[in-house]
């Protein structure tokens, strides 16, 4: 399924006037691709994400979900988008603390209607996929920042998102827990025809994607496939 942005802007508010976080910007992610995001801080790639995500909503431009103008959607209908269809890792790990690493998993599940019984299967394989087999019972307090993030990814890809948009996924990974996790998402990407969109730092990951689209000060300046 394909993520499109068409001529997307976003301002915040910033004194007596507002801040461009998006400035025009054109991203078309089809399904079974990964899109890397890259440029410096502040340049709006989280805001990208966000309003990728139906998180945001922007001031003109649009933004098409699986095939849905979220344009058309009213809010309960976009966060009925978002439960099933859009995978989301914020760079900040948001695990409730009384949860175990399958229960954050399965309760995603249960947001989306799914039944109980296989999704405790589905959340052991993924946390078996994210090298967390043996921690399945741990809470986020018994788990280091590394462990918590690879429950964060594998929460996402919980419902088998057609979107899947992730912020800086491994800079809280050690390179080779980053360089598993990142063969995750290719191969899900791959395997699932998910758009998968990627902010991320790390050269060594661009070579994986089939884009890399440059972000500065809210403009989109180069999208160009790697492959
Ligand atoms: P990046 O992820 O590339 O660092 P962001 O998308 O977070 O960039 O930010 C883009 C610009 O928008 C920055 O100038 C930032 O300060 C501003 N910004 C981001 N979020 C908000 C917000 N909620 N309110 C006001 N300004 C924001
Ligand atoms: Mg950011």
């Amino acid at each position: 399924m394909t993520l499109s942005l068409h001529d997307v802007t976003l301002t915040y508010p910033d004194g007596d006037g507002r801040l461009t976080a998006l400035d025009g910007v054109c991203l078309e992610v089809p399904g079974g691709t990964l899109t890397a995001v890259v440029g410096p801080s502040g340049s709006g790639k989280s805001s990208l994400l966000a309003v990728a995500a139906t998180l945001v909503t922007p001031d003109s431009g649009q933004v098409v979900v699986a095939g849905r103008d979220t344009a058309d959607l009213g809010p309960a209908e976009k966060s009925r988008l978002r439960r099933e269809e859009i995978g989301i890792v914020f760079q900040q790990p948001n695990l409730p603390a009384s949860l175990t690493a399958a229960e954050q998993l399965q309760v995603m599940a249960h947001l989306a209607g799914r039944p109980a019984r296989a999704a405790r299967g589905r959340a052991l394989e993924l946390l078996d996929a994210v090298g967390l087999a043996d921690k399945a019972d741990r809470r986020p307090h018994q788990l280091s920042g590394g462990q918590r993030q690879r429950v964060n990814i594998a929460r996402a890809l919980m419902n088998e998102p057609a979107v899947l948009l992730v912020d800086e996924p491994t800079s809280a990974l050690d390179h080779e827990r980053g360089a598993a996790v990142l063969d995750l998402l290719v191969t899900l990407t791959r395997e699932r025809s998910t758009a998968t969109v990627l902010v991320t730092h790390d050269h060594a990951h661009l070579e994986r994607m089939d884009g890399t689209a440059r972000m500065a000060d809210g403009r989109l300046t180069r999208s160009v496939p790697t492959a």
